[in-house]
C-alpha cells in the first residue's frame, strides 16, 4: 500500500488494513454479529474479527460461536468502505475492507456497539 493511502485514512494503527477474505463459501461461513464481517469459523478462531478486536474471539473459541452467526443473508465485498455508497448504506464505512453480510438475523444488543 502506498503511504498516501494510509495517511488519508488515518486509521488506528492497531486495526488491520484489510480483513481476511473467506477461504471457502461452505456451511462454515459466519458473520460477525456486531459488524457483519464474513469469514470462516476457522478464520475467526485464529485471528478474530478485524473490526472488533475487543470481542476477543481468539482468546476463547466459545466467543466465536457467541459473537458470530451462520444465519445471515447475502454477501458484499467492500474494497474501499470510505467511498462506497453500499458501505454507507450498510453502516460499515469505518470498517476494514472485506466481505460483509447484507443482513444478519441475530445482531448483538446495542450495549456491544461502541461507536
Ligand atoms: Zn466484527
Amino acid at each position: 500500500m502506498a503511504g498516501k493511502y494510509r495517511s488519508s485514512l488515518a486509521r488506528e494503527d492497531k486495526m488491520a488494513d484489510v480483513a481476511q477474505l473467506p477461504t471457502s463459501f461452505g456451511h462454515e461461513l459466519r458473520a460477525c454479529r456486531r459488524c457483519r464481517l464474513v469469514k470462516t469459523y476457522d478464520q475467526f478462531r485464529e485471528s478474530g474479527c478485524e473490526n472488533c478486536p475487543n470481542l476477543n474471539m481468539t482468546a476463547e473459541h466459545e466467543y466465536v460461536v457467541e459473537y458470530t452467526t451462520p444465519n445471515f443473508t447475502g454477501i458484499i465485498t467492500v474494497m474501499d468502505p470510505t467511498r462506497s455508497w453500499a458501505a454507507k448504506w450498510l453502516r460499515i464505512a469505518r470498517s476494514v475492507p472485506g466481505c460483509y453480510a447484507l443482513a444478519v438475523s441475530e445482531t448483538l444488543a446495542d450495549g456491544y456497539d461502541d461507536e
